[in-house]
């Protein structure tokens, strides 16, 4: 590895150089979604973060176990210990089984993330795939004296937790300020303190999703599923944990308190958090109906939209913010990020044409150490910290040195122009996951086909008319042979695509 990669460490507040526990081999885990509506940006933001820093490890040459769960129970509703499951209720109100409900959208949740141009993980654990890990995660905090039973739930001691070691290490809060923020909520319950937290809660008569434990009839808490399944996949100790920066408090404080709690010291090294989407200046909610899918991004099905973006203009808008700053979505904004990818894809195809070199008499030549040069400033990009953005103003600069070549203004050799093109192939499409591009949703690409086939069917129209059977029918062959099946009927022609 020649590349030091420096990343931000929230747990530390600064830039530290990445060092894997293990040489060559990184494990990191990131927290997946939960499955019961459709993915929308801001899922789309730390898949495509993380897909970055994935697609980098594994350029630099690291073997790397990537790990990203999903969350199939224990999430209850507002994030809190009380109230439905968010799956079950989804299932209750469309009259189906939980599991149905959660395979649904993760079956959607893949299709949005390849779309993305993500790379799956190494590994996906579902929560409810590891109901015993988590009960044994329970059970090694209990032993250790941080958790108690109330009604056959356990909850994690805060209090006691935080006089041996620190609440609050990762989010910068201290239990008073927590104790102070969720002093208006109501009474404690079963909790001794409003701060604890569920390990285990017991179920209540008509919850479906429920499994045998000591304690109760019950499901986990759900902090404890990426505990116990970061362990049991990478390890005691592992090298990066990633997530939204919504994640901080309380889901990974937890994560750390109960790491802690139960084998005596932190899992992770590296934490590593996106910073959130707004929509137009708002956060994104129900309540603001600004609350957009991908499905609906990509097919341009929501009021808030002028209409539909590809999935790579919106990777390309994601990627053109460093992952610790906000980004403001707005139509404007993936309009120009649309228009920008279309510049560096437009770029790449004349290169191809410029590969062969081009010499022009007089003009200045575009040098090996200009290529060199552009290389090392953006790997010095992707070193500090993910600096994507960087990264994609670099390449800009390249397609201005494309298009002085194609105005004959510079001239190239074969062996520089192949320099060139590796190093665009290398960021823009291996490490940045860009793909060529049309821009057009599906649809809009549906319809242009479907245009030329009117327009070729019209021509043969023209043929029978014309008493032509030899081409009439040569169109319709040509067009089988392409999976297109026409139909002569009563009032014209029809036809369909059989792929
Ligand atoms: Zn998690």
């Amino acid at each position: 590895m020649e590349q030091s990669l420096f990343i931000y460490n929230t747990l530390s507040r600064q830039k530290e150089l990445f060092r894997p526990l293990v040489e060559g081999r990184v494990g990191m885990y990131v927290c997946g979604p939960t499955v019961y509506g459709d993915a929308h940006l801001g899922h789309a933001r730390p898949a495509i973060t993380f897909d970055l820093l994935f697609r980098y490890l594994l350029h630099l040459g690291y073997k790397v176990r990537y790990v990203r769960n999903i969350t199939d129970v224990g999430h209850l509703e507002h994030d809190a210990d009380e109230g439905e499951d968010k799956i079950a209720k989804k299932a209750r109100l469309e009259q189906i089984e939980p599991m149905e409900v959660a395979q649904y959208y993760t079956n959607r949740f893949h299709d949005a993330m390849a779309a993305l141009g993500c790379l799956p993980p190494s590994i996906e654990p579902h929560a409810s795939g590891h109901i015993m890990e988590q009960q044994q995660l329970v059970q090694e905090i209990m032993d250790h004296g941080y958790a108690y039973e109330s009604n056959g739930s356990v909850y994690f001691d805060v209090e006691k937790y935080d006089k041996d070691h620190r609440y609050g290490i990762l989010s910068g809060r201290t239990l008073d300020n927590i104790k102070d923020a969720s002093r208006e909520l109501a009474g404690v319950g079963e909790k001794r303190n409003q701060a604890d937290f569920a390990l285990w809660k017991k179920a209540q008569p008509e919850h479906i999703m429920r499994w045998p434990s000591k304690w109760s009839d019950g499901f986990p808490g759900w902090h404890c599923e990426c505990t116990a399944m970061g362990r049991k996949y990478l390890g005691e100790h592992f090298d990066i944990h990633g997530g939204g920066l919504d994640l901080v408090f309380p889901h990974h404080e937890c994560e750390i308190a109960q790491a802690v709690a139960s084998q005596g010291d932190q899992m992770v090294h590296y934490w590593m958090h996106n910073n959130m989407i707004t929509i137009d200046g708002k956060k994104m909610g129900k309540s603001y109906n600004n609350f957009i899918t991908l499905p609906q991004f990509f097919a341009g099905e929501h009021e808030r939209l002028e209409r539909g973006y590809s999935p790579m203009t919106i990777r390309f808008f994601i990627l053109q913010a460093h992952y610790r700053s906000t980004v403001d979505f707005s139509n404007e904004a993936l309009q120009s990020a649309e228009k920008g990818l279309q510049r560096l894809m437009d770029a790449w195809k004349a290169l191809q044409r410029l590969a062969e070199g081009q010499k022009v008499k007089g003009q200045p030549q575009v040098e090996m150490k200009y290529v060199e040069e552009l290389r090392q400033k953006c790997y010095d990009a992707m070193n500090d910290d993910l600096a994507s953005p960087m990264v994609i103003s670099h390449l800009f600069d390249a397609c201005r040195v494309v298009n002085t070549l194609l105005d004959k203004k510079a001239s190239i050799t074969a062996e520089v122009a192949q320099a060139l093109i590796q190093v665009f192939h290398t960021f823009a499409f291996d490490i940045l996951g860009l793909t060529v591009d049309t821009g057009a949703s599906n649809k809009e690409r549906e319809a242009a086909f479907g245009a030329v086939v009117n327009m070729v069917l019209e021509q043969r129209q023209q043929a029978k008319a014309e008493k032509n059977w030899a081409l009439s029918d040569k169109i319709r062959d040509d067009l089988a042979a392409l999976g297109f099946e026409v139909k002569d009927t009563k009032d014209g022609q029809t036809w369909t695509l059989n792929k």
